[in-house]
This record gives C-alpha cells, structure tokens and sequence, in this order.
C-alpha cells in the first residue's frame, strides 16, 4: 500500500503514513473541540518530515498532545516519555487525498455524553475501549 503524506495548514508539521483502515472521532474533551479525527499507528510507522510543534498535557499527562507551532493544527498525540510507543495517534484530517467514502468512521464516546457531529452506522465504542 502506498504511504499518504499529511501537513498542518502551514507545512511546519509533515508526516506519511499507510492510509488509514478507518478513523476515529473520539468525542473526549480535547479532541471535540479540534474536530479531530484519529487514526493509529507504531510509532515507528510514522515518518515525520518536520515536527515544529508544541505539547499540551493535562489531567493524568499520559499523553503528550502535539499542534504545530505556526499554525495551531492539533496533529498527533504521542505516548509521554516514550519515542517508539506501540500506538500513537493522527490527525486523519491532515492527510491528503483520504477520500471519506472509502475510510470507515468508528465513534468513541471518550467525554461520556454521546454528543458526536459526526454520522456512522457503526456502534459507538465505549470510553477506554481502544
Ligand atoms: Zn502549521
């Protein structure tokens, strides 16, 4: 499978993944306001060509959540005090080219209260499932 290059609004974030099997709209209290849709990969699959970003942590800091330090896009969350987590996450909407019809939606009800913008005919995942 051919790897898909994603950028922040101004290019100061730049990474190539496999295209995702299916994305994320994860309605915790971070990634709702951001509209992010998450997609996950080893760390080690991620191949950033630039990453100027700053990190925002809060609550339990087990997350480092990176956006780009120009532009503000909220682009990927990375594990705190490792460099080759298991699973890191991306912002799907990042990625050129990922044609939605083709990349199933799972929701996951992360902030407890079912509120999603997003449509998906697939079940809505629990809070701490994945
Ligand atoms: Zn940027």
């Amino acid at each position: 499978m051919s790897k898909i290059s994603a950028s922040c609004h101004c290019g100061g974030v730049r990474f190539r993944v496999e295209a995702p099997e299916w994305v994320l709209d994860c309605n915790c209290s971070h990634c709702r306001l951001y509209g992010a849709l998450m997609a996950y990969y080893p760390q080690r699959d991620v191949t950033f060509e630039a990453d100027d970003t700053f990190i925002y942590m809060w609550g339990d800091r087990a997350l480092e959540m990176h956006h780009c330090r120009t532009c503000g896009c909220f682009s990927h969350f990375t594990v705190a005090g490792k460099t080759d987590a298991e699973k890191i996450g991306v912002n799907a909407r990042l990625m050129r080219g990922l044609d939605p019809a083709h990349v199933p939606l799972v929701q996951k009800n992360n902030g407890n209260d079912h509120i999603f913008w997003t449509k998906s005919d697939r079940p809505v995942l629990p809070s701490h499932d994945i």
